[in-house]
């Protein structure tokens, strides 16, 4: 703890991010106060999950709730909270520096965003600004808070007017807890007045009405003044004041568990709000999933499919979007035992009724009963993105599809479910997704297997000269351009009895070359193999190739080059594995060569022509050649000679 008053500057990414959300968002400035009484919601969350395994950190607060106290004078309005408060060092790490995951590439997005003027304050609440929205209202904020546990003197104090710099210090703070006073700007006359007791009803009404704690404010009201206390003349006449002004506490939320309601009951609008709060997120869910489940297992659910990813998606130390309740008692956020890796984008509430109110994580993970929820919750989201209209489940697809493709691999009990569910581009449909489904019938008749391609680049794919033949025949091919896929293909090997095989490995067994034929190219090939000994295992006359004269691939049980791609961009030290040279026999080119190696095999050009025909298989696949300048210079030589 330091004791003496610091001052330091923001981060850079907060910094512009304050920028941009005090220029940006304007025209929704009021959810500055959802936002606030979010986090007030979160830290009281997370104090009353700690005080379940220790009861004595409550001490003799224990009546939760957060408040809001406006001065019109000073134009000022506090939200305060009695949930877990923060240390000094909290305060550094989340107050001033965004310790967020997946901070740098929306950074990255907003300013394309900016750039071509397409900055909305969906993009932004796409990564929850949260406590920084204030500054669109406030020109300081102060923030004290007292971390839940410690002495009264131990508190912290934060202070900034949004200008690039913070202080703070310690203090004294009698209450645990956060308390964050704005200090207003100036207001127009358009303007309108957070102080204004109605503005503030209106604004915790319409956006915060659901969270679990009570909201209040403290209210003047006249009241009448006891009968017995009014002074009265001789006639029983009062003399004086028959009411009186005194100080209420008005609770503002009604602070509905909305998932137990009957489903008829539960507005859109609520909804919206509900999920808004929830998941930290400013568009309106996609779609939802509300019901009860009655029987041996019971428990309420109420799930959301956002319509964005967002931007952690892919971070390892991202949180998913359950949070369990038992008998609409908060138990505790990110519930990774309720739901799979694989449908982590599903944010919402569980409440389950059996539940033992003082589960540890630990015993989660072997609690029959969230087994069987978990399970249940799996079912019905798939049912549920099965049964979605085709439109709705494109927008879903594209956000989502890579997700949801890791359960193939990962959960080998829903594999044939999931597998029903992914979509790819193919060379028959470049530009729109088709199901396996679509793809087995339209078959060809004499078509036994479902082709597939994978690599990183859509365009490279769909050129690939691995498909020339494939092509030809009218056999369509999967474009796996997705690295998840990867691992899909190793678990899906087979859908609806048909096997999924690679254009890139193996014998296509399109048209079978006759054995006779063979032979008589086997000297030739081991001199193009005795050429390139070091980069390939096999020179193999090619069933794939129509107009291109060379390709790489591999054999069934071979790394695929995407593959070997991705596991060296994650640092993963890989043996070079050697591939197989094929070369068209039919193309003119391979003739000469042939031709020349026949009557002059001591010919110089003919090692040159080996490496170059390398070359053309690398560059064909999108590959990197390994001497570029050597490939330029042959080619420059080559035409040359072509020319004269
Ligand atoms: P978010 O809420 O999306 O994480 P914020 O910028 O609003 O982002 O808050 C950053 C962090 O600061 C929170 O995750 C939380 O750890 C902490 N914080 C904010 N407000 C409070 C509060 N009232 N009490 C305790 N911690 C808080």
């Amino acid at each position: 703890m330091e004791a003496n008053k610091q001052t330091h500057a923001f981060k850079t990414e907060v910094r512009q991010l304050l920028n941009l959300i005090v220029n940006s968002l304007y025209s929704n400035q009021e959810i500055f106060l959802r936002e606030l009484i979010s986090n007030a919601s979160d830290a009281i969350d997370k104090l009353r999950f700690k005080s379940q395994t220790e009861p004595e950190i409550l001490g003799d607060d224990g009546e939760f709730k957060i408040k809001i106290r406006p001065d019109g004078i000073a134009q000022t309005l506090e939200i305060s909270d009695n949930g877990i408060g923060m240390s000094y060092d909290d305060v550094m790490e989340n107050i001033g520096t965004i310790a967020k995951s997946g901070t740098a590439g929306f950074m990255e997005m907003l300013k394309q965003a900016q750039a071509t003027d397409s900055l909305t304050p969906e993009l932004i609440g796409q990564f929850g600004v949260g406590f920084y929205s204030a500054f669109m209202v406030a020109e300081k904020i102060v923030l004290t808070t007292r971390a839940a546990g410690v002495p009264k003197e131990q508190a912290v104090r934060w202070e900034s007017s949004g200008d690039g710099t913070f202080s703070i210090e310690q203090t004294e703070k009698a209450q645990r807890g956060t308390t964050i006073t704005l200090h207003l700007k100036k207001r127009e006359k358009e303007d309108p007045d957070y102080t204004d007791q109605w503005q503030i009803r209106r604004i915790v009404k319409q956006h915060s009405d659901y969270v679990a704690y009570p909201i209040v404010m403290d209210v003047e009201k006249e009241v009448p003044i006891p009968d017995n206390e009014i002074l009265k003349d001789k006639d029983g006449k009062p003399l004086g004041e028959t009411k009186r002004r005194v100080i209420e506490e008005e609770t503002l939320n009604s602070r509905k568990a909305i998932w137990t309601q009957p489903k008829e009951e539960v507005t859109e609008k609520e909804h919206e709000e509900f999920y808004k709060h929830l998941a930290h997120d400013w568009n309106p869910p996609l779609t939802r999933l509300h019901f009860k489940l009655e029987g041996t297992t019971e428990y309420h659910a109420l799930l959301y499919i956002p319509s964005k990813a967002p931007f952690d998606l892919f971070q390892p130390d991202r949180k998913h979007g359950i949070q369990l309740y038992c008998k609409r008692v908060f138990i505790m956020d990110d519930c990774k035992e309720l739901i799979p890796e694989y449908l982590r984008f599903v944010k919402g509430v569980v409440d389950a009724p059996d539940l033992n109110l003082n589960v540890s994580r630990e015993i989660l993970q072997q609690d029959r009963l969230v087994m069987n929820i978990r399970n249940n919750l799996i079912k019905k989201v798939l049912d549920l993105l099965k049964d979605m209209p085709a439109e709705q489940y494109e927008t879903f697809y594209n956000q989502f599809g890579p997700v949801l493709k890791e359960g193939i691999h990962t959960d080998a009990s829903k594999r044939d479910k999931i597998a029903s569910l992914v979509r790819y581009k193919t060379t028959r449909s470049e530009d729109k997704w088709i199901s396996l489904d679509e793809y087995i019938q339209r078959m060809q008749p004499d078509q036994k297997e479902i082709y597939y391609i994978t690599g990183d680049n859509l365009t490279t794919l769909i050129n690939s000269p691995l498909l020339e033949k494939l092509k030809d025949k009218q056999y369509e091919v999967l474009l796996m351009a997705d690295p998840v896929d990867e691992w899909v293909v190793q678990s899906l090997t087979e859908y609806d009895g048909k096997s999924l095989k690679s254009a890139e490995k193996g014998d296509l067994e399109l048209d079978k070359t006759d054995e006779a034929g063979k032979e008589e190219f086997n000297a030739l090939f081991g001199f193009v193999k005795s050429q390139l000994d070091s980069k390939i295992k096999e020179v193999k006359a090619s069933a794939r190739l129509k107009e291109s004269v060379a390709c790489l691939t591999g054999e069934d049980y071979d790394m695929s080059a995407y593959m070997e791609k991705l596991l060296k961009a994650a640092g993963q030290k890989q043996p070079e594995v050697k591939r197989v040279l094929e070369l068209n026999m039919a193309h003119p080119v391979m003739n000469k060569i042939k031709t020349l190696y026949e009557n002059d095999r001591d010919n110089v050009a003919l090692k040159d022509y080996c490496q170059l025909l390398y070359d053309l298989a690398v560059i064909a696949e999108g590959g990197k050649l390994e001497n570029p300048a050597r490939f330029s210079r042959l080619v420059g030589e080559v035409m040359t000679q072509a020319i004269a």
